[in-house]
């Protein structure tokens, strides 16, 4: 049997993509069972998991940002909530939002439009890979594209203890010379993690030392690489999204939301193809141009990952406190939130109907045009880590 779709990896990207499918010949290819493969502390914007009817999902809404630094805690009073949320349930509401098949199988590569498995080959029209950061199909066609020096890694564990507000903690001299330990709370319970901006693996001393300093004791442990640069979301026919595309956000490690939203919006591109108001061919330049308008933002963050670790701490600290000034930190949350800002069903529709279907409902945030030099890496950059 042809698929219309074949997505690899059913997490927050492939399922975004599959969820704006319904009716169409979907198959959606994972290593796992749906809804158990959670590597993160699952924090996102209310306004994300509203958008996308998701807010069942919801374990505890969070007004404010707390950082944390040696002597000095900043507060920031969110302009739009965050929350934290249950993995599971999540993966599983947005599954109900499609009709696809589902097998549980790794993808292990492409041949032409068929997507190879230990369970034989599946064929086509549209190929799209969401298999997280090690981009099982792109990097079988561009081994180049998965860059081992451009990721972040993160260890986490899930105690009772109960906090209000996302904290993080920035002690450079202290716990980790590159990077920040967080505690994510989710009610009763707190996801407390570390994540280290060289892609240390080696991060059990500094979790279970900073477990310590919160009177703490590990219970399990969850987590992975997460990219901090943006990769071509196009390869050849290939369509990849979420952290496979480098969509994850260098500094905040914020992938989730970019992952939805870049998935939402590729599904309803390629539904669109398959209802034949635009060629195939036009998914690819679209699609690659919604990414390419957000990648200033990228690789303004990439900027500040390398070169916060390495300021002083009383520069940092009158950073950290310049941005609490009220209009700046308003603004500079704004950009930052709608930069991924999904419209609500509703509101879609009534663009969809209104609008050109090639650009109908991708405005939204700072859709700038793009610059004319703009491009993903060539992979033949400088090293930057140590
Ligand atoms: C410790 C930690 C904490 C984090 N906390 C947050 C946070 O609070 N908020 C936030 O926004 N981001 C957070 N992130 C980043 C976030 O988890 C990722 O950016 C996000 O999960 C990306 O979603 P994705 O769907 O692209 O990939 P993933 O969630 O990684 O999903 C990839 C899917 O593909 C499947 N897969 C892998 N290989 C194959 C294969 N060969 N064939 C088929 N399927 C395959 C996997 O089983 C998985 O289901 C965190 C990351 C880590 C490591």
């Amino acid at each position: 049997m042809e698929y219309d779709v074949i997505i690899a990896g059913a997490s927050f990207a492939g399922l975004a993509v599959a969820a704006q499918l319904r009716g169409k010949r979907v198959l959606v290819l994972d290593r796992k069972p749906i809804g158990t493969g959670q590597t993160s502390a699952c924090g996102t914007l209310v306004s994300t998991l509203r958008a996308l009817q998701l807010e069942e999902a919801i374990l505890q809404v969070h007004d404010q940002l707390v950082v944390h630094t040696p002597g000095r805690t900043y507060v920031y009073p969110m302009p739009e909530p965050f929350c934290t949320f249950d993995y599971p349930k999540l993966c599983h509401l947005l599954w109900e939002q499609g009709d696809a098949e589902f097998v549980q199988v790794p993808a292990l590569g492409l041949e032409g439009q068929h997507v190879l498995t230990p369970k034989g080959a599946y064929r086509g029209r549209v190929i799209v890979d969401a298999s997280g950061w090690r981009a099982a199909l792109g990097a079988s066609l561009r081994p180049e594209l998965v860059r081992r020096d451009r990721l972040n890694f993160g260890l986490e564990t899930t105690l009772v203890y109960q906090d209000d507000g996302l904290h993080f903690w920035y002690d450079p001299r202290g716990l980790l010379p590159m990077g920040v330990t967080w505690v994510f709370p989710i009610g009763r319970f707190s996801r407390i993690g570390v994540g280290s901006y060289l892609g240390d693996t080696r991060l059990i001393r500094t979790l279970d030392r900073f477990l310590d300093d919160l009177g703490l004791q590990r219970d399990g442990i969850h987590g992975g690489y997460f990219p901090y640069e943006l990769r071509d979301p196009v390869v050849d026919d290939l369509l990849l999204v979420g952290d496979a595309a480098g969509q994850c956000l260098a500094l905040t490690g914020e992938g989730i939301r970019p992952a939805l939203f870049f998935g939402t919006h590729l599904g309803r591109l390629i539904r669109d193809a398959l209802d034949g108001n635009l060629p195939l061919d036009y998914v690819k330049t679209q699609y690659r141009e919604l990414v390419l308008a957000r990648k200033a933002g990228y690789d303004l963050l990439t900027r500040l990952q390398r070169l916060l670790p390495r300021m002083p701490m009383p520069v940092v600290q009158s950073l950290l406190a310049l941005v609490r000034q009220p209009p700046i930190l308003q603004r500079a949350m704004r950009r930052y939130i709608r930069a991924f800002a999904l419209p609500h069903p509703e509101e879609y529709i009534r663009h969809h109907a209104s609008r050109s279907p090639y650009t109908a409902g991708w405005e939204s945030g700072n859709g700038a045009a793009l610059p004319p030099s703009a491009s993903f890496p060539s992979h033949q950059s400088e090293d930057v880590r140590g």
